[in-house]
C-alpha cells in the first residue's frame, strides 16, 4: 500500500500547493501525503482539477509563481528545499516525466534523435556517438521500427503514439529511478493506449522502475499499478491497493469513479456518471468539499470536514468520509446500504484518523 511502504524511495507529506490570481487564493492541493517505495506503483486518480497533476509538478519544482509547502523527500533529501541546479539534476536521471502531449514536449525543430542525445550528454560524460547509439537502442527498445533512420526524423513525422514512444524513450535515456506518466495515454485511441500502457508495464519489469500514474481514467489505473490514491477538489478522498479500491471502496466519489466506468458488452454497455461537477478551488465548499454531489451527504457533511481514516477494505485502506467505517462495496446493495447509513444518526467514529 502506497501509505506504509519501506524506506520510500519518494515520500510526500502534507504537500500543499496554492496560487494567487485577480480573484484570489486558488488552493489546488491540500494536504497530500503518500509514498512510493522502490520498484512499486502508485496511481493518482481524479477529474479534471483535482489537483493531481499540480502535486507532482510542485514536487519537481515545475511550477513558477505557486507557494508549495510540505515536503517531498526523495532518496530522503527533500525537494522541496533543493536549489534549482540541484533539481536539474534529479529531474530526468532520478525521476522522468511523461506528459499527455509529446508535442509540447518535444521541439517540433530538432530531430528527435538529436533531443534523445542532448538529454544525455546534459546528464553524463558520455561523447556523442556513444550518446547516438544510445538513442538509436532506447527508440528500438520503445518499439520504434527502424529505429536508427527514425532518430534522424521530427516529431511532426511521427503518429502520436509513435510520438509517446519516443518521449518514454527520452526519459529512460538516464534509466530514471521513477518514472512519472502524467495522462500518458489520454490523447490516444484505445488500441494505441493499450500499446502504451503494456510499454509501461514492461519498464516496470525489466527496469524495476517505480512509477506514478496519474489519470482521470480509472481504468487505466486498473492496468498498471498497485496501489492508488483517489483525489477530490486537492485532496486525497481515498487510499486503497487497486484490488481493494475496484471492488470495496468505501468512498461515494470512489464508488461513483468505479461506477463510470464501462461495463458489459458495447450494445449494453451502462455508465453511470457522477453529478454535478468539482468545486472551483477559490470556493471550496464547507465540510466535506463532495458533499453538494453526494447522494449520501448528511448535516455533520456540510458543516465538518471528513479526516482520512482507517476503513474496512484491506491493509493500509483509508478513506475521508463520515460513512460508517466498514461500509464499503459498489453497486445497488451497496449504495441501499450507504443510503440506510446517512439516514440513521451515527456516533462519530474517527476509525483511527492517520494523516
Ligand atoms: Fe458524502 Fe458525507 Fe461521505 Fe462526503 S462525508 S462523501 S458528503 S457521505
Amino acid at each position: 500500500m502506497a501509505a506504509a511502504v519501506d524506506e520510500p524511495l519518494l515520500d510526500v507529506e502534507d504537500l500543499r500547493v496554492s496560487f494567487d490570481t485577480i480573484d484570489g487564493p486558488v488552493q489546488a492541493v491540500r494536504g497530500v501525503t503518500f509514498q512510493v517505495g522502490r520498484g512499486r506503483s502508485l496511481g493518482i486518480v481524479g477529474e479534471s482539477g483535482s489537483g493531481k497533476s499540480v502535486s507532482t509538478q510542485a514536487i519537481l519544482g515545475l511550477l513558477s509563481g505557486a507557494h508549495v509547502s510540505g515536503a517531498a523527500r526523495f532518496e530522503g533529501r527533500d525537494l522541496l528545499q533543493m536549489k534549482d541546479s540541484e533539481l536539474r539534476k534529479v529531474r530526468g536521471a532520478g525521476i522522468a516525466v511523461v506528459f499527455q502531449d509529446p508535442l509540447t514536449s518535444l521541439h517540433p525543430l530538432h530531430r528527435v534523435g538529436w533531443q534523445i542525445v542532448e538529454v544525455i550528454r546534459a546528464h553524463t560524460d558520455m561523447n556523442k556517438k556513444a550518446a547516438r547509439a544510445r538513442a538509436v537502442e532506447l527508440l528500438d527498445w520503445v518499439g520504434i521500427p527502424s529505429p536508427r533512420e527514425r532518430a534522424d526524423h521530427y516529431p511532426y513525422q511521427f503518429s502520436g503514439g509513435m510520438r509517446q514512444r519516443v518521449m518514454i524513450a527520452m526519459a529512460l535515456a538516464l534509466n530514471p529511478r521513477i518514472l512519472i506518466a502524467d495522462e500518458p495515454t489520454t490523447a490516444l485511441d484505445v488500441t494505441v493506449q493499450a500499446q502504451i500502457l503494456a510499454l509501461i508495464k514492461r519498464i516496470q519489469r525489466e527496469f524495476d522502475t517505480a512509477l506514478v500514474m496519474i489519470t482521470h481514467d480509472l481504468g487505466v489505473i486498473t492496468e498498471v499499478t498497485e496501489d492508488v490514491m483517489v483525489m477530490y477538489a486537492g485532496q486525497p478522498v481515498e487510499y486503497a491497493s487497486n484490488r481493494t479500491l475496484h471492488y470495496e471502496p468505501h468512498h461515494p466519489y470512489t464508488a461513483g469513479l468505479i461506477e463510470c466506468l464501462p461495463r458489459g458488452t458495447s450494445a449494453t454497455v451502462s455508465l453511470k456518471p457522477i453529478p454535478g461537477t468539482p468545486p472551483s478551488l477559490l470556493n471550496v465548499p464547507a465540510g466535506c468539499a463532495f458533499h453538494p454531489r453526494c447522494s449520501f451527504a448528511m448535516d455533520l457533511c456540510r458543516t465538518q470536514a471528513p479526516p482520512l481514516r482507517k476503513v474496512a477494505g484491506g491493509a493500509g485502506h483509508q478513506s475521508a468520509c463520515w460513512l460508517p467505517t466498514d461500509l464499503v462495496g459498489v453497486g445497488q446493495e451497496a449504495s441501499d446500504r450507504r443510503a440506510a447509513a446517512a439516514r440513521t444518526p451515527m456516533p462519530v467514529d474517527d476509525g483511527g484518523a492517520e494523516r
